[in-house]
Parts: structure tokens; sequence; C-alpha cells
């Protein structure tokens, strides 16, 4: 979890080469579904343009779909919980199915995810690396889904790492997090 353009997607990459999680992005399951065209693809084309977090229930299904239909017991959920009704809704749905480790948090600036995401937006064809949506998004990001990090904080669940750094510095904190994670279980 972090900001829009923290590192989430760069950083799962890495875990998952190196620790062989299989990689669940909530916002890349959100753009498959709008991709496919099914009967919730405008609603949630709308959503995503505006930087709004997509109903939970929508969201949580197209995440359990995907824990499913994979032979792996060890996800790493990139990009969720974004707000209290995603965490609700997950508390309610996979309590049973899934034990959560921990909560990775990518801590950076607004001006430096801001940079990221419009250098991203020359190249990643997104609806929403734009500086109108940015905004949005970074609203939606302090508004509601910081808190919910607070939550995970508050309960001893946070693991945080300054992602203002090179790539490398990044990935080499987060490695410390899953190797201590890892030797634990
Ligand atoms: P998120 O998944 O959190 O939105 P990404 O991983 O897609 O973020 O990163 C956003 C952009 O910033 C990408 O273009 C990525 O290459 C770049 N980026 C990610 N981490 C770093 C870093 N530590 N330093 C410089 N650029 C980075
Ligand atoms: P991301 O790829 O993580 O930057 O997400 C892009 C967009 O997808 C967000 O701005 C939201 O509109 C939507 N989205 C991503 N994750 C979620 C989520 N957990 N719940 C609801 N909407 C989400």
């Amino acid at each position: 979890m972090g900001g829009p353009g923290s590192g989430k997607g760069t950083n799962c990459s890495r875990i998952v080469q190196e620790f062989g999680y299989v990689h669940l992005s909530a916002g890349d399951l959100l753009r498959e579904e709008k991709a496919s065209g099914s009967e919730l693809a405008d609603m949630i084309n709308t959503y995503i343009k505006e930087g709004k977090i997509v109903p939970a229930e929508v969201t949580v299904r197209l995440l359990k779909q995907a824990m499913e239909k994979n032979l792996s017991d060890k996800f790493l959920v990139d990009g969720f919980p974004r707000d209290i009704d995603n965490l609700t809704c997950w508390e309610k749905e996979m309590t049973e199915f899934a034990d959560v480790q921990f909560l990775l948090y990518l801590e950076c600036p607004e001006s430096i995810m801001t940079e990221r995401l419009l250098e991203r937006g020359k190249t990643s064809g997104r609806s929403d690396d734009n500086e109108e949506s940015i905004k949005k998004r970074l609203v939606t990001y302090i508004n509601s889904t910081k808190p919910i990090i607070d939550k995970f904080k508050a309960a001893g669940k946070v693991r945080t790492v300054d992602s203002n750094r090179s790539l490398d510095e990044v990935f080499g904190d987060v490695r410390l997090h899953f190797q201590s994670a890892i030797s634990r279980n």
C-alpha cells in the first residue's frame, strides 16, 4: 500500500521474482474487468478516471475469484484496502480464507508521486495518469486510504519503507521485511 505512484507495482514485481508470491493488483483486476466489456465496465471506467474508489463488493469479488483460480497460497495484494468499505467487505468475505501477515507501506511525498505519475503517463496509456486525475487520486488517498493505513499501524501490522529513494535502496528495505516475515513462519 502507498499513494498513487509510490512504487507499489514496481516493488511487487520484484517481490514476486524473489519470493514467489502471486501478485494481485486491485487496480489491474479492475482495469481487466473494464477491458472485458462486462456490464460493470462503464461504471469502473468512470470511477478510475475520477480517481474514486470502486465499490468494495466489486473489488473484493475480483480478488477472491483471482485467489480461487490460483494454486498458490501466498498472495501479494497490491493497492488494497483503499478505504473503510474495502476493509469491512474484506473482513466479512475473506477472514475465514485469508490470514493477513502485514501491510507494507511505501511512504512517499505527494510531489514525488505526482512527478513519477506524469512521467509514467507519457507511455502508460492509463486514463488516470494525467494532472487532473492525479490530483483527485491524491485527495482520495489522503482522505480515504491514509486512515486505513493508520488503522493497521495502530494494530501493529504495518512495515514502513521510505520510497523516495532509488529503486534498489527501496527494494533493499522491502526485501528485509519479507525475509523477516518468511523466517517467522
Ligand atoms: P504505483 O503502483 O504505486 O502506482 P509504480 O510502481 O507504477 O507505482 O511507480 C510509478 C512510477 O514511478 C513508475 O513509472 C515507476 O517506474 C517509477 N518508480 C517507482 N519507484 C521508483 C523509485 N524508487 N525511483 C524512481 N522512480 C520510481
Ligand atoms: P492503481 O492501479 O492502484 O493506481 O489504481 C487505479 C484506480 O483503480 C484507483 O484510482 C481506483 O479508481 C481503482 N482502484 C484500485 N484499487 C482499488 C480498490 N482497492 N478499491 C477500489 N478501487 C480501486
